[in-house]
């Protein structure tokens, strides 16, 4: 079955976002844990929940994919930044516990100058002080597009943070196809080969979710710039052969591409069309 959605912004809360789901035809839906830019994330409101899971029920929405703040960096050398970035997870984490079950995805961070070996260090130390055996979420390494000092931007170093990593049955891979695009993985001209580089490198099942985006950029740009579905270097054509591969069809799809409401809607609907049933 078909699984597509967008990201959505979270300031009315869960029921507002799973409303507004239902509303453009999303049977999954992203949203930001706290503003992007940092800070305190809203007080849980356990009546906006429980609304929110009667409504999601009813509506067949599923797969509930949080995702960090983009300030959260796991691998920073500044000990504030740092130590934010794992409280900040750990407050994630047990605030995910009200819908358990779902997706919590992070960018696995930026090394800033410390070299790539030390940011995977760190970043699975900061997951080993994070996940607890008692958590009911699966946390996502986003494959990154290998900008500036980014960690992620190759299968390799997504491979070697889940092997430092204790709990690593709790963890998974969110594959961004701008992203993976852009840092040299071709999944337009050889989608087979890429997921097969994958397979051996991380092993699809730890693949969990799907960020569906076209690239403002060139292959191999290192750019990591969404472009709307159809729009970029990706093109129409290998996006529909994105949705409908064997490996991939089942996962749910999340746009993150540049759009308001209206234009998330439209694309759901093109997409759902283009998929084979
Ligand atoms: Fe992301
Ligand atoms: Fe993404
Ligand atoms: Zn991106």
């Amino acid at each position: 079955m078909f699984r597509i959605g967008c990201h959505l912004s979270a300031s009315g809360g869960f029921t507002a976002m799973g409303k507004t789901a239902a509303e453009i035809g999303a049977d999954v839906f992203q949203f930001f844990t706290r503003n992007p830019r940092g800070g305190a994330a809203k007080a849980i409101d356990e009546k906006d929940v429980e609304a929110f899971l009667a409504l999601s029920a009813e509506k067949g929405i599923s797969t509930i994919l949080a995702h960090a703040p983009y300030t959260l960096n796991a691998c920073a050398s500044a000990e504030n930044t740092l130590n934010f970035a794992r409280e900040t997870m750990a407050d994630d984490l047990a605030r995910m516990e009200y819908i358990p079950g779902n997706l919590y995805n992070f960018h696995p961070g930026s090394h800033v100058g410390q070299g790539v070996e030390r940011g995977i260090e760190l970043i699975a130390e900061t997951l080993n002080m994070t996940l607890r055996t008692d958590f009911h979420t699966t946390v996502l390494l986003e494959t990154m597009a290998g900008k500036g000092s980014e960690v992620g931007g190759k299968f390799e170093e997504i491979r070697e943070i889940i092997d430092r990593t204790e709990l690593s049955h709790m963890l998974g891979v969110c594959l961004d196809t701008c992203h993976v695009y852009d840092a040299g993985y071709d999944i337009v001209n050889d989608l087979d080969g890429v997921l097969a580089e994958f397979d051996r490198v991380i092993g699809l099942n730890r693949l969990k979710a799907i960020h569906l985006n076209d690239s403002k950029n060139p292959f191999n740009s290192h750019k990591d710039r969404h472009e709307v579905i159809g729009g970029g270097s990706l093109g129409i054509e290998a996006i529909t052969r994105v949705i409908n591969h064997p490996a991939l069809r089942e996962l749910p799809f999340y746009l993150e591409t540049p759009n308001e409401l209206a234009g998330y809607a439209k694309e759901i609907e093109t997409l759902k069309g283009l998929y084979i049933e």
